[in-house]
C-alpha cells in the first residue's frame, strides 16, 4: 500500500463551483487520517471563483483544524505561452502552496510546443510548487520538456485524481499519466497525488491514482505524498530560488 498522508489540491465554497467550507474539507482530511490538507481554491480567472482579496486574507485563517495542518494557497490559472498566471507576484508571495494549471476557460488550447511552452515557463517560476493536472489531452504536451524542466527547477508534477475518474472533466488522461510517470522513473523527478476534490466526501480520495501507481511499480521515494517534511523539502528548495 502507498503511505498517503496528505491532500495538496481540494477546493472550497470560494471556487464557485465547489460544495463544502474549509473546516469541512478538515474535519474529512482527519477522518481519512490525513496529516496535511491543502486548500487551492481557482485563482481569479476562473469563471466564479474568488477575488485576489481573498487570497490576500488568509492570513487570517487557522493553519490546523482537526489535528490536520492546513496549507492554503491557490489553483492559479496559466494564461499564455509566458506561463503567466492570474494573482500578482505579491500576492503569490503569501500563499503556503500554489498550483498552476491549464484550463479551458482560461487559455485556449494551442500547438503542442505551445501548450508546453506555457507549462514549462509555469514550472520554472519559483512561487509555482506543483504543475497541476497536466494530463489533460485537449492541451497536448512535450511530457520530456517538462519532466526535465520539473528536475531542474524542483517543482512537482500532479497526478490528478479526478483526471481518472469516470465522468471527470478530463477524459482520456490515463495514456498521457503513463507516459508523465515513466519519464518521472527515467528522470528521477517527484510526483504528488491531489485529489482535487470539490465536495468534502472526495476530500483524500486517492484510489484510482494508487491503482495506477502500484500497476506501474512507481517507486514510493518519488511520492511526495508519503510525508509532510517530503514535501515542505520541495517548498523550501523552491523558496530558494527566489531573487
Ligand atoms: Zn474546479
Ligand atoms: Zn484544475
Amino acid at each position: 500500500m502507498i503511505k498517503d498522508v496528505m491532500d495538496t489540491h481540494t477546493h472550497t465554497l470560494a471556487s464557485g463551483h465547489a460544495y463544502s467550507t474549509i473546516r469541512e474539507n478538515a474535519a474529512a482530511a482527519a477522518r481519512k487520517g490525513l496529516e496535511l490538507l491543502a486548500v487551492t481554491e481557482h485563482a481569479p480567472r476562473m469563471t466564479g471563483s474568488c477575488q485576489a482579496i481573498y487570497f490576500q486574507n488568509l492570513k487570517v485563517v487557522d493553519r490546523h483544524a482537526y489535528d490536520v495542518e492546513l496549507m492554503l494557497g491557490a489553483e492559479l490559472n496559466i494564461l499564455d505561452e509566458q506561463g503567466t498566471v492570474d494573482l500578482t507576484e505579491n500576492t503569490l508571495a503569501q500563499m503556503d502552496l500554489a498550483i498552476a494549471s491549464l484550463h479551458i476557460p482560461c487559455i485556449v488550447p494551442g500547438s503542442r510546443e505551445y501548450n508546453t511552452q506555457a507549462c514549462v515557463n509555469a514550472v520554472k517560476n519559483p512561487r509555482i510548487h506543483i504543475l497541476g493536472h497536466p494530463d489533460d489531452p485537449r492541451y497536448p504536451v512535450d511530457f520530456r520538456a517538462i519532466v526535465q524542466a520539473a528536475k531542474e527547477y524542483g517543482t512537482l508534477l500532479e497526478l490528478n485524481e479526478n483526471s481518472l475518474r469516470p465522468g471527470g472533466s478530463r477524459k482520456n488522461t490515463r495514456p498521457q499519466d503513463e507516459e508523465m510517470l515513466k519519464l518521472c522513473v527515467e528522470y528521477q523527478v517527484p510526483i504528488v497525488i491531489g485529489s482535487d476534490a470539490h465536495t468534502d466526501t472526495d476530500v483524500g480520495r486517492h484510489d484510482l491514482a494508487h491503482a495506477l501507481l502500484e500497476e506501474l511499480h512507481f517507486p514510493e521515494e518519488l511520492i511526495v505524498n508519503r510525508s509532510v517534511d517530503a514535501l515542505k523539502t520541495v517548498l523550501e528548495n523552491k523558496r530558494l530560488q527566489l531573487k
